[in-house]
């Protein structure tokens, strides 16, 4: 029986997958964040090169990733999958469980996935500079490396609490040339406006979000890039779930349920939507996103138009929100603490095509010990999230006296997340549900769309 299941340079997918092309319904559009009115591509434009704009909006089921892209690419793709032998035995389980690790990028995570391609989609429009917002330092790590690459400046604003918590993560995006500022900052207006009211923020991706978009909007020379949520970033990373594909095809295989961790949705589109894609061809497939419950969006959001940033600067999208001036908790996984979600990811899960389930983290860091000490890889703990996810589902098989193939998406590794470990070893970790009453209160917020 094989432990890695590994794919050839080239057998890296040529084309990506785009599920708008697939949707129980029509994509709804994106509204200005003023006017409410649907918003057209020049509006986009100031944000975005065209190319990612088209992308975005594109009915075409499959879109060609550029050589240039799959170079790229090709210094760590295919990634490997592993038949989890190790944590098998050590949960007891009969069930098999695969995963597709995404830690092998330079970044460490999935995310160099769709920055190499937004990164080159912005040189070749003649952008010079890129600006954006980091959470765990895990997106602004990718996008600092993928601009490296193509000769680009980045301009990171990095959540206060991860800048505090993760200076590993400050240096490495400083390491490939990027600038780093805490958010909120004082470098924009809408940094600013946040710390003349709550001067001591620990930020948030909404607030980072506003602050990027705002430096983009103000440049001509500088366009926006988002690392998770967007359609386009949610096609970049299909990649994952196609070469899943083929190394579950390698092995004569295939999963009874596709898992992954939800922060804005982008990897867990990644695996799952080209199972989606079996699934809409008539595939018996369960694909289960994972969230953690002190920002439960998909399980206790609302289905609602809602803005994408604390500012309301930017679009206005249709998805699951907790409401745009939703501040989490300082939870570790600092990569799952977005208010929406994807718009696609969202209308999937509306649609019951989808599923989610949402964890507190201590279990999660218990699912990512007994992982580490079967398997060796020490997850990130947004990663974590879709062990406990598999972890669960093997057990809830083995009660049901059932025998499942269980795939997640390891997203990436925790080596610069071991504070997180620090504190879960030494019981400084406490769970939390964000509460009703909160929720409740933000959801009044919501544009009030005809
Ligand atoms: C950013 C990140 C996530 C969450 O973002 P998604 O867009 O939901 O994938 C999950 N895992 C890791 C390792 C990340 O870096």
């Amino acid at each position: 029986m094989e432990t890695k299941i590994l794919l050839s340079e080239n057998e890296i997918p040529k084309q990506w997958y785009n599920a708008l092309a697939d949707l129980p319904s029509p994509f709804d559009p994106y509204l200005h964040p003023v006017t409410l009115k649907p918003m057209t591509p020049p509006d986009l434009a100031p944000l975005f090169p065209m190319a990612l704009i088209e992308q975005e909006l594109s009915p075409e089921r499959w879109v060609t990733i550029p050589d240039e892209v799959r170079d790229i690419l090709a210094m760590w793709r295919p990634s490997p999958m592993y038949r989890a032998h190790r944590l098998e035995k050590a949960i007891g389980t009969k069930s098999k469980i695969y995963y597709k690790y995404e830690g092998v990028s330079p970044a460490g995570s999935h995310k160099p996935n769709t920055a190499v391609a937004q990164a080159y989609y912005n040189k070749k429009e003649g952008i010079k500079r890129l600006a954006t917002e980091t959470g765990a330092g895990q997106w602004g790590s990718a996008l600092s490396f993928a601009g490296m690459l193509f000769g680009l400046k980045v301009t990171v604003y990095m959540v206060k609490i991860s800048y505090e918590q993760k200076p590993y993560r400050r240096l490495m995006m400083e390491t490939w040339g990027a600038e780093v500022f805490p958010s909120p900052s004082t470098k924009t207006n809408s940094g600013k406006a946040i710390l003349a009211e709550h001067p001591d923020s620990l930020g948030s991706l909404g607030i980072a979000i506003s602050e990027a978009v705002e430096d983009a909007a103000t440049h001509d020379d500088t366009h926006y890039s988002l690392g998770s949520v967007l359609n386009h970033v949610c096609m970049h990373q299909t990649v994952v779930g196609l070469e899943a594909q083929a190394q579950m095809k390698k092995v004569g295989d295939y999963p009874d349920v596709v898992i992954g961790c939800v922060g804005g949705g982008s990897n867990f589109a990644g695996i799952a939507l080209p199972f989606y894609y079996d699934k809409v061809n008539g595939k018996k497939v369960r694909l289960v996103a994972v969230e953690p419950t002190a920002c439960p969006s998909l399980t206790k959001g609302v289905y609602a138009y809602d803005w994408g940033d604390t500012i309301r600067s930017g679009p206005v999208a249709k998805m699951y929100t907790l409401g745009h001036d939703f501040i989490p908790s300082g939870i570790h996984a600092g990569g799952l603490r977005y208010h929406g979600d994807s718009p696609l990811i969202s209308k999937l899960v509306k649609a019951g095509l989808m599923e989610a389930v949402a964890y507190n983290q201590i279990p999660v860091f218990e699912a990512a010990m007994i992982f580490a000490k079967s398997e060796g890889i020490i997850p990130a703990p947004e990663s974590a999230h879709a062990i406990k996810g598999a972890v669960d589902e093997a057990k809830k098989a083995d009660s049901e006296g059932k025998q499942k193939t269980i795939l997640f998406n390891l997203s990436g590794h925790g080596f610069f997340d071991l504070k997180a470990y620090d504190d879960y070893l030494r019981g400084k970790l406490s769970d939390y549900e964000h509460p009703e009453e909160a929720i409740k209160e933000a959801l009044k917020k919501l544009p009030k769309v005809a």
